[in-house]
Parts: structure tokens; C-alpha cells; sequence
């Protein structure tokens, strides 16, 4: 066998108890308080850590009144709303597996959804239920089967939950009704070898390839959190207030909702990101802390809504999901100082829904390190991987596939053991399909997805590497980049879609022709040639991204293919 370059986490390992991801949340005594947990950030209505606990065993008796089963699959399918958390930790206290579908996803994706994991109930937030039961008739489920699987999940007055709601028949479900009958005396308990058994299942988020049924164990979600707070800056329950704007439907805004519980930290909910409505809610609950992508920062960096509110009080600010660059970085930090904040820590996470979030982070050195995803989380091991299987020797250029092993990765992927097979090797380690390269200081960078390289005559370009390039350019607010097929040159080139800060240049398409032009010249003075944007550079009013806020490139090459017919 070839020789294996393992790299280790630098951070020693801590004990990890064997426990049920709500045997672990509910703990110690003093978790169960009357302390706000969570805060609905539009109404202001609080749960507490003791109500929360008692909301979620009441919720567990009525389910098993209802005869649902330990093991059985409850889908949530909702926004972000106060409505979660006793949802969640409900099921949880319950035995059910939880499955996190994604709000905004097509029928066709909620079909598959639905028909793969066999869920025998689900939460549907008012606005979505019209969605469900067209799925629910294409699947061919009768009425009076809906009826007995369907609640309506509104708790607050909020996003025109409750009006929605209100034009549901009575013959639906409510939320409410599952609280207040009763209660369990203790959650179903998981000894053993059954924490490892699957407690979240989320579809991955299917910018690449078909959407698939990713299974969590809950030895997983405890193994990622126990660790965190040993070299991640916890919050002070007394001082902190979190912001959920992530969507907690993908693990990543799960996992902070997560980490703020057993951290004490109260958590404001928003339903989604809008500019004015977060700037907003950090103002009024004076937040301290918030998990964000970087299509969030790219707002952060110019829109005027963050002039009109008190941007004082953000010390922390954790991006996921996507690339962070440090021109990025940097445009925010200037943009933030302007506005009178100088304390605030910018600073990124990386991990995939299989690992699942974080698995790693600047541990130290955020700054002068910026742009990079840090160090490995305790407990995991990467390698990087050339095509044959064949480890990268370190090296600032020397690119390979990331693959980690270790405690947090998912059990596999639900019903697809062909898939599963072609993600993680028979020696336990899970390939990332990301290219990542480290440094001499064990620094480790992601270069793109590994799947979205362009390849200019052999030479590879990460798109991401010239969109952090584009970014630092002042006039360029946006940037995606692809690959476009020259059949004269028979090759694909760099092309770049660009949303300029002067958007008077959307109505004049000769004006924006020239500015992509000069673009195209700029870039010259800052990449290899390799890289130059031969493609074009393209005038468009926003980047197209993903919910959990990733450029959708597969929306840009339909966009190329409309424009070059
Ligand atoms: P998901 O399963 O939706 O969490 O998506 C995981 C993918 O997001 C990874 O495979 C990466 O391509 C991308 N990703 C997450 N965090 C980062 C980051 N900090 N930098 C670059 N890419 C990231």
C-alpha cells in the first residue's frame, strides 16, 4: 500500500460522553432554567432552557399517544421560526429521526424526500402546506392518510404564519394542540452502541450531483459539539445574545442552535436574511454574535441598511458554507470600522453536511491567517488525495482531494449503499470532492470543489480563487465564475458574471461592455495567465446562490448556454 500522509489534529482529545443528542442538551440540572433560550426575533417571545425541556417531553407523550414509534422517520419543513426548537428536541425526546428538509426545495425534491426516507409524519409550516399536499396527491396518498401525518407547525405570530394557518381547515393538526395533554417523565433513552444509531437525516445540498439522504448519528452531533468549546471562543450566557439567520434546516444553522443551547447563549430566531430586517434585530437584542455565509458579507459590505442601525455591538462573526476570501474579509472589516466597530472577529468555518458542519477552524492566527479554514477539529484526521488515491506530498501548490476520517463523520448515505461505498473508503475515510492544499504552519485552504475546476489547456482555475480576486476590486460588488467550451480553441475558458457597484452600467449594455472589458484587462495585472478571464466578463444584478449560501454555477452555465444560442 502506498505510503499514507495523515495529518492530526493539533488539539488534544476530549473525553466525549456516550449520550443521545438530548440526554446531552438537557444534562445538568441548571440547563433546565428559567433563562431564555430562544427569542422569536420579531414578536420578542422568549422560551426558556425549563420550558423548552418541558414543552419537548409534552410534545414526546402526545406523539406516542398518536403511536408513533422509536425509529421512525418526522420530517420538519419549515423556515426558521420559534416553532423549531420544541419541534426538534419534541422528536428527539421521542426517538423519532428527524429528518431537516430544505424550505425552499422543489416538489420534485420534496417527492423524493418524502418517498425515500418513508417519514410517517411531518411539520409543515403554514405557508408550505399547499406544496406538501400537492406532493402528498402525486405520491397518491389519500386524505384521510394526510390528515393523520400532517402538523400545521405555527407557535408565534410571525411571516404571516399564523394568517396562513388560519385558512387551514380545523381538520389539520396544530402544533399547539401537541403540547399540554401530558407529559413523558423521561426522554427515550439511548445506551450503548444505539448512539450511534441515525438521529438527523438531511438531504445534501445537491449543488453537484443528486440530492442524497445523509444520516447523522447522534454519537455524531455530540462527538462535534463537546469539542467545540475547547478551542472555538464560547459565548457568555450573562453578555451574548446569538443570531440564527441561518437556515436550521441545514446542519450547519443547526448545529450553532445546538452549540448556543449547551453554551447557554440566548439565541434570537429570524425566519430568513433580509439587509434591513438583520440589521435591525441585531440593533434591537444588542447581538454579540452571529453565524453568517458569505453572501451575507457581500450585502454587509455596501447595502445602506447598515448605516441606519448600532453595528457596535458584533464581536464574533463565524462564515460556513462557502468560501470566505480575504478580500472579502477585508472589505467587511473596513466597512464595519467605518461604521464605529472595531472589535469584531471575522472568522470561517469548513465542513459538509456529512461531517457534518464545522470540522474545521482558524484555531489561532484568524487574521494574519485569513482567507484559510484553519486546523482540524480534535479528533479527525485529513489526507489529501490525488486522483489515483495517491497522497500529496505538502507543498503551497500542491493540490489533492481533502479526505477526513474520524468520530463526526455520518453513518452513510440512507438507502444508497453504492453511494456510501464511493464516499468513504473501506479504511473509514470520508473524500470531501474538495481540493484543499496546507501550508508549512499545518494551514490548511480549500482551492474549489473539485468538480467545478476549469481546465484551460490542461492548467486547472479554481473559480473560487478568481472570484476572491474579482472581490477586491471596489467597483465589483459580486462576482461567479465558470468555465465556458471554446470549440474554436478546444477548451473551456474562465468566464466571469459580475454585479458592478455602479448599477446604472445594468441599463446601458454599451457601458457595461466597456466596463467588462476593462475588467477583463485588470484581472492581467493580478493572476497567472492561465487565468485570465478569456471567457468575458459579463454585467449581471446578482450572483445566484443556494439558501446556504453557495453560487449556484449550474444556474451561470445555463445562463452561457441561453446566451451563446
Ligand atoms: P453542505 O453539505 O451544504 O454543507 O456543503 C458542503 C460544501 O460547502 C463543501 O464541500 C465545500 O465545497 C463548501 N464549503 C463549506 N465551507 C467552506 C469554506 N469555508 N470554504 C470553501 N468551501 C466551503
Amino acid at each position: 500500500m502506498p505510503h499514507q500522509i495523515i495529518y492530526n489534529s493539533p488539539i488534544p482529545p476530549v473525553e466525549v460522553k456516550s449520550s443521545a443528542i438530548f440526554a446531552y442538551a438537557f444534562s445538568e440540572k441548571t440547563s433546565r432554567d428559567h433563562s431564555p433560550a430562544f427569542i422569536d426575533a420579531a414578536s420578542g417571545t422568549r422560551i426558556s432552557r425549563l420550558e423548552l425541556y418541558e414543552l419537548s417531553l409534552q410534545f414526546a407523550y402526545a406523539l406516542k399517544q398518536r403511536g408513533r414509534a422509536r425509529g421512525e422517520v418526522a420530517m420538519i419543513f419549515s423556515p426558521n421560526s420559534l416553532a423549531w426548537p420544541p419541534t426538534f428536541f419534541g422528536l428527539l425526546a421521542a426517538g423519532l429521526r428527524v429528518l431537516m428538509a430544505n424550505s425552499s426545495c422543489t416538489p420534485p425534491e420534496l417527492i423524493h424526500q418524502l418517498d425515500d426516507s418513508a417519514a410517517s409524519i411531518i411539520f409543515v409550516h403554514p405557508t408550505l402546506f399547499p406544496l406538501l399536499l400537492k406532493a402528498f396527491k402525486f405520491l397518491g396518498i389519500s386524505d384521510r392518510d394526510a390528515r393523520r401525518r400532517v402538523v400545521i407547525m405555527s407557535y408565534v405570530d410571525q411571516d404571516r404564519a399564523d394568517e396562513k394557518a388560519a385558512e387551514i381547515g380545523p381538520e389539520w393538526t396544530r402544533l399547539r394542540e401537541l403540547f399540554g395533554k401530558g407529559g413523558l417523565h423521561s426522554e427515550e433513552l439511548f445506551a450503548g452502541d444505539q448512539v450511534h444509531e441515525t438521529a438527523l437525516l438531511c438531504y445534501s445540498s445537491g449543488t453537484t450531483g443528486l440530492r442524497k439522504g445523509v444520516e447523522i448519528t447522534h454519537n455524531n452531533i455530540v462527538s462535534l459539539i463537546t469539542a467545540l468549546p475547547t478551542y472555538f471562543p464560547k459565548g457568555d450566557p450573562k453578555t451574548d445574545i446569538s443570531l440564527a439567520v441561518m437556515p436550521i434546516y441545514h446542519v450547519y444553522g443547526l448545529v450553532i442552535l445546538l452549540w448556543d443551547f449547551v453554551t447557554k447563549v440566548p439565541e434570537v430566531i429570524m425566519p430568513h436574511f433580509e439587509p434591513n430586517l438583520f440589521a435591525q434585530t441585531i440593533e434591537k437584542y444588542k447581538v454579540s454574535r452571529a453565524c453568517i455565509v458569505p453572501p451575507i458579507l457581500v450585502v454587509m459590505s455596501f447595502h445602506p441598511a447598515f448605516e441606519n442601525f448600532d453595528m457596535s455591538t458584533l464581536r464574533v462573526m463565524l462564515s460556513g458554507a462557502a468560501p470566505m476570501s480575504d478580500s472579502l474579509v477585508q472589505k467587511v472589516l473596513a466597512r464595519l470600522a467605518n461604521l464605529g466597530n472595531t472589535q469584531i472577529r471575522l472568522t470561517q468555518g469548513y465542513g459538509l453536511t456529512e461531517t457534518p458542519a464545522v470540522i474545521f477552524l482558524p484555531l489561532e492566527d484568524a487574521v494574519r491567517k485569513s482567507g484559510t479554514i484553519g486546523k482540524l477539529h480534535p479528533h479527525l484526521q485529513a489526507r489529501l488525495v490525488d486522483d489515483d488515491g495517491n497522497d500529496i506530498k505538502p507543498g503551497p501548490e500542491n493540490w489533492g482531494e481533502l479526505w477526513i476520517r474520524g468520530p463526526n463523520i455520518m453513518k452513510g448515505y440512507l438507502n444508497n449503499p453504492e453511494g456510501t461505498k464511493n464516499s468513504i473508503t473501506p479504511g473509514g475515510w470520508f473524500k470531501t470532492g474538495d481540493i484543499a492544499v496546507v501550508d508549512d504552519e499545518g494551514f490548511f485552504s480549500i482551492v474549489d470543489r473539485k468538480t467545478e475546476l476549469i481546465k484551460y489547456k490542461g492548467f486547472q482555475v479554481p473559480p473560487a480563487d478568481l472570484e476572491a480576486v474579482l472581490l477586491s476590486n471596489e467597483d465589483i460588488l459580486d462576482a461567479g465564475v465558470i468555465g465556458v467550451e471554446s470549440v474554436k480553441d478546444a477548451t473551456e475558458l474562465p468566464r466571469a458574471y459580475v454585479v458592478p457597484r455602479n448599477a446604472e452600467l445594468l441599463k446601458d449594455p454599451k457601458a457595461a461592455a466597456a466596463f467588462g472589458k476593462e475588467i477583463q484587462e485588470w484581472i492581467k495585472t493580478k493572476v497567472a495567465d492561465h487565468k485570465f478571464l478569456r471567457g468575458g466578463v459579463i454585467i449581471i444584478d446578482t450572483v445566484p446562490k443556494s439558501a446556504s449560501g453557495k453560487i449556484l454555477r449550474r444556474t451561470l452555465r445555463e445562463l452561457a448556454k441561453k446566451e451563446a444560442s
